[in-house]
Order: C-alpha cells, then sequence, then structure tokens
C-alpha cells in the first residue's frame, strides 16, 4: 500500500457513518481530506443495519428523538443537515427506498448502496480513505496534531473523531474516541448498550418455552419512556422493536410494563363480545388477538381457566379483562454490547460546540456520531444524527 501523505488539513479517524459524511462535506469545500479506519472495510455498521436494508433515516426526525445530559444539542446539527438534505443525496444517487412504517426509510435492495454513495461522494470530493491503518497516538502541536499509525505518521490541522460507540465489537467497535476525549481532559457520559434485547431468568424462559417466534403489538412503558411497537418472544428474553426501544430507558432492577392490547380495555371489550356471542369460550375470543400460544400462555400465567363467556359473572369478566391486559416484569438483563445496536452515553456534550462539533477546549478536534453523548431512538435516527454531526463538523473542519 502507498504511503500516507505526510499532512492533510484535516485527517477524520473512523470511516463509519459520520466519519464518510465528514470526509465527503470538508473535501467539497477543497480542503485535504484523509479517513483511516483500523477495519478492513468501511461502513460495516452501515452494512449490517436495518436488517441488511439500512434504515437511513426517519422522515419524522425531530430532536425529542434522541437522548443526552443535554436534549438541547443535537438541534442545531439536526436543522442543518435534515432528513429532507440525506433524502435529497439518495435521489441524487437513484438508490431506490421505500417507507417501511413510522416514517423509517429502508433501501429497497441493499446497505451496500449507502456505503457506495458515501464512497462515491468522497471520490468526488477527493477525500482519501484507508483501511488497516491502527492508531498509535495522538500528539497536540502549537497548530494542529500530530498522528501516529501502523502506515506512518500524518499532521493534520483539523482532526475529527468519529470512531462510533461500544456496541457490536466483532464489527470493529472500540472505546478510541472515549479514550481520546480523556486524554484532552473531556468527560465521558457513562455508557450502556442500548436498543438491546431483555434476557430473562431461566424459570421465566421455561415457562415461555414454546413462544420464541411469537410476535404481538404492545406498549411497553418504564420510567419516562413508552412506546407502542410490536415485541417478540426469543429463545433468551424478549425482543422486537418495542423492547428494544424500552431498553433504552430500563436500569438494573426496574420493572417494564407491558400494555398486551394497546388501544383497547380488554375488560369491556370481553363485556362486549359476551353480548355479542355469550356461547363462545375465552381463549377463542382471545384468538381474535393474540396467537393460540399466546393465549394459552397469557391465561395459565394469570391461572384463568377458559370457560364460555356467559358463565363468568360481569366484574368477574371485567377482572379478567384487567389482569391480562398488564404484564409487569423485571427483566435478569440486556444481551449487551453484543447485540446493541447504540450505545448511552459518551462523551460529554458540555464541552463540544453544538454548531461545529469542536471542542472548545482543544481546537482544531472535532467529535462525530455516536461518540458523542447524543443517541437516537430505533428507526433510522442514529443514521440521521451521523449524518448531520458529519456534516456539521465537515463543513468548518
Ligand atoms: P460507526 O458507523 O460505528 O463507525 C465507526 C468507525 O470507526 C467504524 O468503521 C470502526 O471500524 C472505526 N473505528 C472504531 N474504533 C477505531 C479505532 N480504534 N481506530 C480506527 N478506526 C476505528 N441506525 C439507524 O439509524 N438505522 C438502522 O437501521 C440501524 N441499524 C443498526 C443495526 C445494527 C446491528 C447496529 C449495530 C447498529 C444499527 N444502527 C442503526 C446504529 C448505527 O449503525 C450507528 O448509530 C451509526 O453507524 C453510528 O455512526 P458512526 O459513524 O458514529 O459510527
Amino acid at each position: 500500500p502507498s504511503q500516507l501523505p505526510e499532512s492533510v488539513d484535516v485527517l477524520i479517524i473512523g470511516a463509519g457513518a459520520a466519519g464518510l459524511m465528514c470526509a465527503a462535506t470538508a473535501g467539497q469545500r477543497g480542503r485535504s481530506v484523509l479517513v483511516l479506519d483500523h477495519a478492513n472495510k468501511v461502513g460495516k455498521k452501515i452494512l449490517m443495519s436495518g436488517g441488511g436494508r439500512c434504515n437511513f433515516t426517519n422522515l419524522y426526525t425531530a430532536p425529542e428523538n434522541f437522548y443526552s445530559e443535554n436534549p438541547h444539542f443535537c438541534k442545531s446539527a439536526l436543522a442543518r443537515y435534515t432528513q429532507w438534505d440525506f433524502i435529497a443525496l439518495v435521489e441524487k444517487h437513484g438508490i431506490p427506498y421505500h417507507e417501511k412504517t413510522l416514517g423509517q426509510l429502508f433501501c429497497d435492495n441493499k446497505s451496500k448502496d449507502v456505503v457506495d454513495l458515501l464512497l462515491a461522494e468522497c471520490r468526488a470530493a477527493k477525500a482519501q480513505v484507508r483501511t488497516r491503518c491502527s492508531i498509535q497516538s495522538i500528539e497536540p502541536l502549537q497548530q494542529g496534531y500530530l498522528v501516529d499509525t501502523s502506515l506512518g505518521r500524518v499532521a493534520c490541522e483539523s482532526l475529527v473523531i468519529a470512531t462510533g460507540g461500544l456496541s457490536i465489537p466483532t464489527m470493529g467497535a472500540t472505546g478510541f474516541g472515549y479514550e481520546v476525549a480523556r486524554q484532552f481532559g473531556l468527560s465521558i457520559i457513562p455508557t450502556r448498550a442500548a436498543l438491546v434485547p431483555f434476557t430473562q431468568h431461566r424459570r421465566q424462559l421455561e415457562r415461555q418455552q414454546d413462544l420464541p417466534g411469537s410476535a404481538l403489538a404492545v406498549t411497553a412503558s418504564c420510567g419516562e419512556g413508552s412506546f407502542n411497537e410490536q415485541m417478540l418472544f426469543t429463545h433468551r428474553g424478549l425482543s422486537g422493536p418495542a423492547v428494544l426501544q424500552i431498553s433504552s430507558h430500563w436500569r438494573e432492577g426496574q420493572a417494564v410494563e407491558f400494555d398486551l392490547a394497546p388501544g383497547r380495555d380488554l375488560g369491556d371489550w370481553l363485556l362486549q363480545r359476551r353480548a355479542e356471542n355469550p356461547d363462545s369460550h375465552l381463549h377463542s375470543v382471545l384468538a381474535e388477538i393474540w396467537s393460540k400460544k399466546l393465549v394459552q400462555y397469557f391465561l395459565q400465567r394469570q391461572g384463568i381457566d377458559s370457560r364460555a363467556l356467559k358463565q363468568y359473572g360481569e366484574s368477574e369478566l371485567a377482572t379478567i379483562g384487567t389482569k391480562l391486559q398488564t404484564w409487569q416484569l423485571v427483566p435478569a438483563g440486556t444481551e449487551g454490547y453484543r447485540t446493541a445496536e447504540v450505545t448511552l452515553g459518551g462523551v460529554d456534550t458540555d464541552a463540544i460546540s453544538s454548531r461545529t462539533m469542536e471542542c472548545k477546549t482543544q481546537p482544531g478536534l472535532y467529535f462525530v456520531g455516536e461518540v458523542l453523548d447524543v443517541t437516537g431512538w430505533l428507526g433510522g435516527y442514529n443514521f440521521q444524527w451521523a449524518w448531520a454531526s458529519g456534516h456539521a463538523a465537515g463543513e468548518v473542519a
């Protein structure tokens, strides 16, 4: 492989979503740009995202869809590079896409379309990208930085850290960005795995042994969070969008509450079904909203015998409805960074300019993307943050 240039205007560490967006943006301004990544290929998380179809943004992206110690921090960048800007870029490259649900935009074909888009933008902007390059040290200079790497030494005026969060270490995730932040005296908001499935205790899993693969619509609530989406039973516990979303609010030991029949009062509904059809059995009526396996499990869990509806008293049926409607559960834990989609917490935004992503105390040093303490909901918001923050830094670095 050819030598690295001796110096560049902008050196970006991390060739993921935010780093490549930043590189293309800075390159378009005529800056000389080099992106370095230790992995064997760029954008691995983009490639595996959205089940291989990359949920690249969300039509309804708004600051309310992000968690951070400072909820205002994300506003400026999101307003200056919006979901419509990224959609225009996707359309410019002729990438077919569709809305799946809740404003989530996915590629029709494959995630690689998005990686190809970013690389094409980098090429057009003459930004160089090098993989299999590990970073050994960063030294601040009077003006700029000197970076030692496995491929040689590079000096730069602006240094952009775009190394992402801790989730999926097998895909190349490292805590590198946090180490750089510490080196320059920045604080880190404690990190934790988020958008992650819950695990359950073995005894509970044994009771649920027929359920893996079963899904249902729920409202999952914990603390201030509440999400109305699908829940999925797995061999290790619970997953599906509702569970991934609520995992960002959950802390060890807390209970999560599931409304198993969102949008209806199950007691009232059962009474209404009894008036219409008194001879039908409880289990077959419930099978109108849940699968047979789920009906059996929920009835068994509450110790309810299924009889003809007319055989229950009015208040008895209302009580049955209430019991079946809600499920309070204390998860054993989460699957952790091994399968988490994102990392909550990260570089404290207190020390970062929300307009430029530059470190206020360390001129020329920028942090973009997931390494910052900005974490989106499930649904394309995390990529939108990567595009917006990468673009913000790329405009000034
Ligand atoms: P990354 O894209 O993670 O890029 C960081 C880069 O830095 C990587 O290329 C990595 O190799 C490199 N790097 C790390 N450490 C070093 C080091 N020490 N030296 C050199 N290079 C280093 N979000 C959505 O919005 N929609 C989705 O559909 C979606 N699906 C996902 C599915 C999965 C399975 C996962 C894990 C995540 C998903 N996400 C999704 C989240 C999204 O992928 C991330 O939020 C986003 O990629 C963050 O962008 P980033 O550029 O900050 O970091």
